[in-house]
């Protein structure tokens, strides 16, 4: 078997886009009666006004900064973003709150099986079966990573090794121990327990893991190319988030993201206007609407993830449409001496064409009335030393053809970089008025 659900997974553009529509007018309306956000925000809009996907333009799109607002009312601590009542909710999940104040996200045992049936599609259409002994190196918290992840494997027959609680080396021994022979990580820790693992002596491609699914981070395709090889294994993709939930996932053809649909209504808009869906091959903000999940309705959440949109025709059979890539964050695009830049385009150079660089920072600076853009990286211990100045160099040159922008690039001791287990904080904006989250 192909699919996790055959059905849903091959349907026709026209049968999705009329159950899409038939489940958005049902979410809409349970949101407007049972949400005092959506009670305000949606006031004198007529469910029954809309009768096509286009209708659904016309709707405000939500933010995260009236979410906050709204949050400060009763019931604490969800105030009037929680879709129903209190007594309804078992389980406590929060974002991180690097960009402000964390937005509190009730889940009732509907709506969290609801988000795992979705989750189940990205994990099986990653290739992930009940032979799978499957390891997730981190400890849960009150975050959605990795509950969706252990939940979702459990529900498709694998088995679930949970590696909270150990340090790296400990999760390193664990996995031979266990033989495990699957993995769940932020592409930056899965780096890292590569470069823990050389760093005992053991090959990372001889720990026998077959499947890594990835999450948290956009991942360039030099970086899971990376992964690939130092693993030995298959290496996917997905993009979710603790409001919108997982909405897309990587299938074996390995071009592009599938949205899973119909459970997400997910638009492309141009990130200039946010009104226009974008054309196929050009890149937009995704507007994510879950369209099953009461405790928390969302109409049009703007995630701020900017994606690249793709075709809904894939070698795997599955009809919903794909996003070609991920491109990151919209807040972490930032015009530099007049250029717009993007932190993953140096990611990407950097994973795909210096294999001896381990671990890289970028920071930028206002120094006078000029913007300094720094790289610092540090290169594998072993790399003689007469070799290191041609790295340097080769990176300024790389650096400047794929970001239009001359870089100070910095070679820094072996060990002096931070290392991440979740979400790398590999960019540094300096500068007043920058960010740096
Ligand atoms: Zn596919």
């Amino acid at each position: 078997m192909n699919y996790w659900n055959p059905y849903l997974e091959t349907l026709d553009r026209q049968e999705l886009n009329k159950i899409e529509l038939l489940y958005f007018r049902n979410i809409f309306s349970y949101a407007k009666s049972h949400s005092l956000l959506y009670r305000d925000k949606l006031e004198g809009i007529d469910p029954e006004g809309i009768r096509s996907l286009d209708d659904i333009k016309k709707i405000p799109l939500t933010e995260k900064e009236e979410m906050r607002k709204y949050q400060e009312m009763e019931p604490f601590p969800y105030g009037g973003l929680l879709g129903g009542k209190i007594g309804e909710v078992t389980t406590f999940r929060q974002t991180s709150g690097t960009t402000g104040k964390p937005i509190y996200v009730p889940e009732t045992y509907e709506s969290w099986q609801w988000r795992i049936e979705a989750w189940c599609h990205i994990l099986y259409m990653a290739g992930f079966r009940p032979h799978h002994r499957v390891f997730l190196p981190f400890g849960y918290n009150v975050y959605v990573a990795f509950w969706e992840a252990h939940y979702a494997s459990e529900k498709l027959g694998c088995e679930l090794v949970p590696g909270g609680a150990l340090d790296t080396k400990g999760r390193i021994h664990k996995i031979m121990e266990i033989r495990a022979n699957a993995m769940m990580n932020t592409p930056t820790y899965g780096l890292h327990i590569a470069e823990e693992a050389r760093n005992m002596g053991i090959d990372p491609a001889t720990l026998g893991i077959e499947r890594m699914l990835c999450a948290g981070e956009p991942m360039p395709a030099a970086t899971r190319k990376r992964l690939e090889a130092l693993f030995h294994c298959h290496v996917f993709d997905h993009i979710g988030g603790t409001e919108p939930c997982g909405w897309a996932g990587m299938c074996e053809s390995k071009e592009g993201l599938h949205i899973i649909e119909p459970f997400f209504l997910v638009e492309i808009l141009d990130r200039e206007t946010l009104q226009r869906e974008v054309e196929e091959g050009e890149i937009g903000v995704a507007v994510v609407t879950p369209l099953g999940r009461r405790s928390f309705p969302l109409i049009r959440f703007n995630t701020k993830d900017l994606v690249r949109k793709g075709t809904d025709s894939c070698p795997c059979g599955r009809t919903s449409l794909k996003i070609e890539e991920v491109m990151g964050r919209i807040d972490d695009l930032r015009k530099i001496r007049g250029v717009l830049f993007s932190p993953k385009t140096v990611e990407e150079i950097v994973r795909k064409e210096f294999q001896e660089v381990e671990e890289f920072e970028i920071v930028v600076e206002r120094r006078g009335l000029m913007d300094v853009i720094m790289l610092r990286a540090e290169v594998d211990p072993a790399l003689p030393l007469d070799k290191i100045e041609p790295v340097r160099e080769r990176l300024k040159e790389s650096l400047k053809i794929g970001t239009n922008l001359s870089f100070i690039v910095i070679i820094e001791p072996p060990g002096s970089l931070p290392r991440y287990q979740l979400k790398a904080k590999r960019f540094k904006d300096m500068r007043e008025g920058g960010k740096n989250d």
